[in-house]
């Protein structure tokens, strides 16, 4: 029987427990045992207590919960090869040939690493006497299936990461709630948002929200006319007659010469050159708070369905998947590929010249 293991691990996001939820379920109807790994790979590398077999009752209410059950950390020593050394014998040691890791792309990189060392990492093994060698021929090779958790939606290959829609709208309650009294006074907000690299959290609730204007890392503004075109934009607003201004900041915002934009610089501007009274909002931990959305729940038990299916029917040929998202219908993608696709989008946006470019082009994203 073949025993697939569920680790979360990095950022947290809700759908997380969906995910393991539906793993260990599918698991189980598949024939097979399923296993938690908690903590993220510090669990891996402490194996012991941290490696636990799962039933279907243990995971009962876990759908709609935030955050992950089973812990998540990062953990500095598996980027090492001696951290993934530990983690291989503990592999072993229970038993288990198969993890589905359910994480950002930094954990991600982190399994396809893993697997691909795998058999050099048995051989030490076998050679310092920590396995046998029979353990090194019955676990050959360590079958890995990739779920994307995270709030920031930043990983290639697949249109949506399980957390972000969630994540988007704890935002727009927020913004909501400070709709009325910036309102009220007349007051202009600029509101910070997460997403690291990715703008797609601030350019989502940019539009759900009808935000005045927008700073994201995709689109740096021109360095050298910093704010003048989100002067301009709230001015006209303004004279038309609206009593609230609210400009979005991506936390991973950067202008031209890839500076990062903060809010209070934003903040400034509005004070300094339009005399509003403005007041700087960071929506910061409560953005990964709250139940999961409808739409992460499924997505999230979707994935974890096809996550044990595909590892199922892995073959040594095969290369790792990652379950993705592509027009609305759930799909296996190389691993591999997707991180690397979503490193050099990373790369992109923090170039100068790409920045530059981006800064010349209009239109605006909010007019
Ligand atoms: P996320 O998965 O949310 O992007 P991190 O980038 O912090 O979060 O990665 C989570 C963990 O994954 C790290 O703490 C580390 O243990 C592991 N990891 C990340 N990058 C690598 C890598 N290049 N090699 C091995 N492990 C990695």
């Amino acid at each position: 029987r073949k025993r697939i293991a569920v680790l979360t691990s990095g950022g947290d996001s809700q759908g997380m427990n969906a995910v393991v939820r539906a793993v260990i379920r599918t698991t189980i109807s598949r024939g097979c045992e399923p296993y938690v790994i908690y903590e993220g790979y510090e669990g891996l590398l402490k194996g012991g207590d941290y490696i636990k077999r799962m039933y279907w009752d243990d995971v009962r209410g876990w759908l709609a919960l935030g955050g992950t059950l089973i812990g998540t950390a990062r953990c500095a020593e598996f980027k090492e090869r001696a951290g993934r050394l530990r983690a291989a014998k503990n592999l072993v040691q229970a038993g288990i040939d198969a993890i589905i890791v359910c994480g950002g792309d930094g954990s991600l990189t982190g399994a396809d690493v893993f697997r691909a060392e795998w058999p050099e990492l048995l051989k030490e093994l076998v050679n310092s006497k920590q396995i046998q060698p029979k353990d090194a021929e019955n676990y050959k090779n360590l079958n890995i299936c990739g779920v994307v958790g995270s709030i920031d939606n930043d990983m290639s290959s697949t249109d949506a990461t399980i957390g972000a829609y969630s994540s988007l709208d704890r935002i727009c309650e927020a913004v909501d709630y400070i709709d009325a009294t910036a309102q009220s006074h007349s007051r202009a907000f600029v509101i910070e948002v997460m997403g690291r690299n990715c703008g797609w959290l601030a350019l989502m609730a940019a539009i759900a929200t009808g935000a005045d204007y927008l700073f994201i890392p995709e689109k740096a503004p021109n360095a050298k006319e910093f704010g003048d075109k989100m002067c301009k934009i709230v001015a006209r607003h303004r004279e038309n007659g609206k009593r609230k201004t609210i400009v979005i900041v991506s936390e991973g915002a950067i202008d031209s010469d890839l500076k990062p934009v903060t809010a209070n610089m934003v903040k400034d501007i509005l004070v300094e050159r339009l005399g509003l009274d403005t007041r700087v909002t960071t929506l910061g931990h409560v953005q990964r708070g709250g139940p999961a959305v409808a739409f992460d729940r499924l997505l999230a038990t979707l994935q974890g369905v096809e996550a044990v299916d595909a590892i199922l029917s892995l073959t040594p040929e095969t290369a790792s998947p990652l379950i993705a998202l592509n027009e609305n219908k759930i799909c296996r993608k190389p691993l591999v590929d997707s991180v690397k696709m979503t490193k050099s989008v990373a790369e992109a946006i923090n170039n100068k010249e790409f920045a530059k470019a981006m800064s010349l082009r209009d239109p605006e994203f909010i007019e």
